[in-house]
């Protein structure tokens, strides 16, 4: 049986999109983001969640968000491939640390970090939705590493689609340059702008709106405002609650854009058993002072160890926000607009409120972040990432609190993170044998100046090709 799942925007765009048309799209037309016009019953998700394999409870949650339409060959390919990066030696790579305390890997996917979870979802997914219209598609993104590698990954050598990767030249680790640069499949197109992240982002905005773009076909992005993106991460956090034998454990998410967190947040809506949601930012705390202090405030990105968490204003914030407003569109695009105008604006006491009750927020410096890293090898004999490290620190301060059982989520392997690792341990971390067999490798990337003609000009002639 194939649902339908009719999909709305947090800014009230109500031109209903289904599933395919919702991650085709990105973002909504008018700027919002893409949601369920309506959660699944809490206890219908259950039950079509209820125990089976990985692969399985991908495949229902599919189902159950209407992506059924796609095709069922599509459907057990995504689910398969995400489950492929998921487990670890067939099993949910759970690690109990202590009674109360346990890490969530998700770094045993082809680019070591969680973010291979949803991409690899979304590939053939993507795929199918282009074949049902026959039409073709662009994608551009910017990345700070994880997500151009996990995107070329799960992308590279798929039909119809073209991927363009922009990302800040000699300013992302040359282990995540290496993951998008050797082998990469004819269809990427790595670029190496002269410039900082910030460039690669106002460029990839820039392509997607610009004229000449547009005129060669369908062009989008493959960040985490996609709702595929998150729908990907839902199922793990069902599997590691299950597997930690413990009723509804809290979970420690490691945040930059609220992707992964706000992917907790749904799997606890439909009824999974999730406890409470604490999103651990680090010294970027723009999301734990609007939840903290009410007033959610864009301040300048200052770069961290935990690099892929250096946001400035958590685009998946919106998302909560709307579920907070009892999904007033009307309030979540004033609130935003507001934001986007003025630089801050003060969260309404109802909203916050609500929020609070939904997720709380805790900053991590970067002198905390080295010491767990430390300390995460001494007491517990782990080598863990920087990312991994802030959600550690936010971990025991609630257990100091009187939190009970906690999930933190490690988000990606040690070893894509060399210099902080070593930095903190005298030691350099031991790279999985995937990783270290890209070095010495041939590289395919373009160095180009950050102006937007010279890019373009690189684009399209990509897209002929
Ligand atoms: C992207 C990323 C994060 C942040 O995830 P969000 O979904 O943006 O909150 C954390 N850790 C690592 C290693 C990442 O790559």
């Amino acid at each position: 049986m194939t649902q339908t799942v009719p999909y709305i925007g947090t800014r009230g765009f109500a031109g209903e999109r289904d599933f395919a048309g919702a991650i085709l799209d990105g973002l909504a037309p008018d700027g919002g983001l893409y949601v369920p016009a309506q959660w699944p019953e809490a206890g219908a998700a259950t039950a079509a969640l209820s125990p089976g394999s990985y692969k399985d409870q991908v495949l229902a949650l599919l189902r159950l968000f209407g992506a059924g339409r796609l095709g069922d060959a599509a459907l057990e390919t995504a689910a398969e491939r995400t489950s492929q990066a998921f487990l670890k030696d067939g099993r949910t790579p759970l690690v109990q640390l202590e009674d109360d305390l346990w890490l969530l890997e998700l770094f045993h996917g082809p680019t070591h970090a969680f973010k291979d979870m949803a991409m690899q979802m979304m590939a053939p997914l993507t795929a199918a939705a282009l074949a049902q219209r026959d039409e073709d598609l662009l994608l551009i993104t910017a990345t700070s590493g994880d997500t151009g590698a996990a995107a070329v990954r799960a992308f590279g050598g798929t039909e119809r689609i073209k991927l363009v990767v922009l990302h800040p030249h000699n300013r992302v680790s040359p282990v995540q340059r290496r993951q998008m640069t050797v082998d990469a499949p004819a269809n990427v197109l790595n670029l190496a702008i002269e410039g900082d992240f910030d460039d690669c982002q106002r460029l990839v905005k820039t392509l997607l709106a610009d004229d000449h773009v547009r005129a060669a076909g369908a062009v989008s992005s493959v960040n985490s405002i996609n709702w595929g993106r998150l729908l990907g991460q839902v199922p793990y956090y069902l599997a590691a609650a299950r597997a930690s034998g413990v009723a509804n454990p809290d979970f420690v998410v490691p945040t930059g854009n609220f992707g992964d967190a706000f992917a907790g947040w749904i799997a606890r809506k439909i009824g999974g058993s999730v406890g409470h949601l604490h999103a651990a930012v680090n010294q970027n705390d723009a999301l734990a002072r609007a939840l903290n202090d009410g007033v959610y405030q864009r301040t300048t990105a200052r770069p961290s160890a935990s690099i892929s968490m250096d946001v400035q204003a958590p685009s998946n914030f919106e998302r909560l926000v709307f579920e907070a407003l009892g999904r007033d569109a009307a309030r979540t695009e004033a609130l935003f607009s507001t934001f986007v105008r003025e630089g801050e604006v003060t969260l309404p006491a109802d909203a916050l409120k609500a929020l609070r009750a939904e997720v709380s927020a805790s900053s991590v410096s970067e002198a905390q972040t080295a010491a767990m890293i430390q300390t995460a090898h001494r007491r517990w004999g782990q080598v863990v990432c920087p990312h991994t490290a802030v959600g550690l620190v936010a971990a025991l301060a609630r257990r100091d609190a009187g939190a009970g059982p906690q999930i933190v989520l490690a988000t990606a392997h040690a070893a894509k993170f060399p210099d902080a690792v070593e930095a903190a341990l005298g030691t350099p971390p031991q790279a999985p044998a995937a990783l270290a067999a890209l070095e010495n490798r041939p590289e395919a990337f373009a160095i180009c100046g950050p102006q937007t003609d010279g890019v373009r000009d690189r684009v399209l002639a990509h897209r002929r090709a």
